[in-house]
């Protein structure tokens, strides 16, 4: 296997491996730093594809300027030899002026509630630069299936809605959160987490086991679950809330009581590494 960084030759490399045959492509982007998390989603893609690509591209048009692009974790050689041992075909690392030239002037922006609530309203234009660089990627690779996380349950969403209103012929498959044993849930930025702040931060996905046991007892009402999730991770000092939200679980519209799939989405700041943790409900 090896690191492929232009459009030009993962669309040569694709052609040669499919060798005029139709082959079904699972595509996994990521921005690196892979963990358990990615590797779940890489593997769900090895089990089910022909050929699994996998993008490892830090992508600047979602990161605000005050947020962490540049010290966002990065090491490439780590992340070759997991995603060798997954089984990986090929590693898509672009750098930035590969996928953006020097003067872009075209971005997907997917509209609505959809993108005004959750995550965009501390991040505005985070969803813009998603679907912008996933857009991208799916025209680079052309993918029959890509995988994503359900960590990032919003993402899940606007790539769906995406995918649909572009007419994108891409089958999308959200896979489930993985998290580590006392339930903090993986991502690439726990390596910020210091000591006290690693043990503050399992306040999250206490608070949501607990709401979900709330729930499981017969707790329907939205506001409710909120105010306790809220006040639990009040108990630690380290933790700033950015939101706590309980939502329809497909559409993310607003409800009161849960009567249908609900999703529990939550992004807490601790200390400096801003989190996101998020539990599903089947009401
Ligand atoms: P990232 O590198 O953080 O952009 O993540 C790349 C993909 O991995 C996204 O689809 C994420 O939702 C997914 N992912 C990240 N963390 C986890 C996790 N803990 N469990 C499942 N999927 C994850």
């Amino acid at each position: 296997m090896e690191l492929i960084k232009t459009v030009k030759e993962i669309r040569e490399e694709i052609k040669k491996a499919a060798n005029g045959k139709d082959i079904s492509i699972g595509f996994v982007p990521t921005m690196g730093y892979l963990h358990e998390g990615h590797l779940s989603l890489i593997e769900r893609a090895r089990k089910e594809n022909d050929l699994v690509v996998v993008s490892i591209f830090v992508n600047p048009t979602q990161f605000a300027p005050h947020e962490d692009f540049d010290s966002y974790p990065r090491d490439v050689e780590r992340d070759y030899k997991l995603a060798t041992k997954c089984g990986v075909d090929m590693v898509f690392v672009p750098e930035v002026e590969e996928i953006y030239g020097e003067d872009s002037a075209t971005f997907v922006n997917v509209e609505g509630e959809i993108t005004k609530k959750l995550c965009s309203k501390s991040r505005p234009a985070f969803f813009k630069g998603v679907a912008t660089v996933v857009a991208k990627l799916f025209n680079i690779i052309k993918p029959t299936n890509a995988y994503f996380g359900q960590k990032d349950a919003q993402q899940v969403a606007v790539i769906k809605k995406m995918v649909k209103e572009l007419h994108f012929d891409i089958n999308i498959v959200a896979c489930p959160l993985v998290r580590e044993e006392d339930g903090l849930a993986l991502s690439s930025r726990n390596v910020y987490l210091k000591e006290e702040e690693r043990k503050q931060a399992l306040i999250l996905s206490k608070s949501l086991f607990t709401a979900k046991e709330m729930f499981l007892n017969g707790e329907k009402n939205v506001q409710n679950l909120k105010e306790f999730i809220i006040e639990n991770i009040k108990t630690q000092e380290l933790a700033e809330i950015d939101y706590v939200e309980i939502v329809d679980a497909r559409t993310l519209e607003d409800i009161e009581k849960i009567e249908k799939p609900a999703l529990v989405a939550l992004a807490v700041k601790i200390g400096k590494t801003r989190l996101i943790d998020n539990i599903h409900l089947e009401g």
